[in-house]
């Protein structure tokens, strides 16, 4: 799909004044859209054997699920502190507008896995920077994919294991 760009909504002031928010919720409201979207995320790392997906709440959470079963691996949602039952590793962090929390279920992810953590969009950075922080606990093998890379952020500079992302604005 060559036109997925042009779909984005953009939102500005939100959620806080001076953020320029990159809607891509009514896009995927298309019938069609999503899968083709999901199609597309899941060409970019067919070739990796992955064994787990983490997607990170929100949004990551709504792209991670199906790209897990196009996998045919796990899936492990990473949620904002307080969602997870049972114990819990957490990471507090920066991001474009505030401060966070990102927790996983212990013991989830084994030495030999091949972790896919999965976001909408990376800004700032932090919010990938801390999910791999908590993958890290459990295996080094490690992926990043994002839909969308907002580029004057430099996020993806901050990572440190390899990543990919479909569209770049
Ligand atoms: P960051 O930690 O700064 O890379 O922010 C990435 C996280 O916040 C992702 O989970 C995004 O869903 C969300 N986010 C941050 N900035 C934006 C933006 N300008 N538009 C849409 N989502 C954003």
């Amino acid at each position: 799909m060559n036109n997925f760009k042009e779909k984005l909504r953009i939102v500005p002031d939100f959620p806080v004044p001076g953020i320029l928010f990159y809607d891509l919720l009514p896009a995927i409201s298309e019938r069609g859209t999503f899968n083709e979207v999901i199609e597309q995320l899941y060409e970019l790392y067919k070739d990796y054997p992955v064994t787990k997906v983490v997607g990170i709440d929100a949004r990551g959470l709504i792209f991670g699920a199906p790209l897990a079963c196009k996998f045919n691996a796990g899936f492990i949602p990473a949620r904002k502190a307080n969602k997870l039952p049972g114990k819990t590793i957490i990471e507090i962090y920066s991001k474009e507008y505030g401060e966070d929390h990102l927790a996983i279920q212990e013991d989830l992810i084994k030495p030999e896995d091949n972790v896919l953590i999965v976001d909408d969009v990376i800004a700032t950075g932090g919010t990938a920077v801390a999910a791999e922080k908590l993958v890290s606990n459990y295996t080094k093998n490690i992926r990043h994919l994002f839909l969308l890379e907002l580029s004057e952020l430099n996020g993806l500079s901050k990572l440190s294991h390899e990543y990919k992302t479909l569209i770049s604005v």
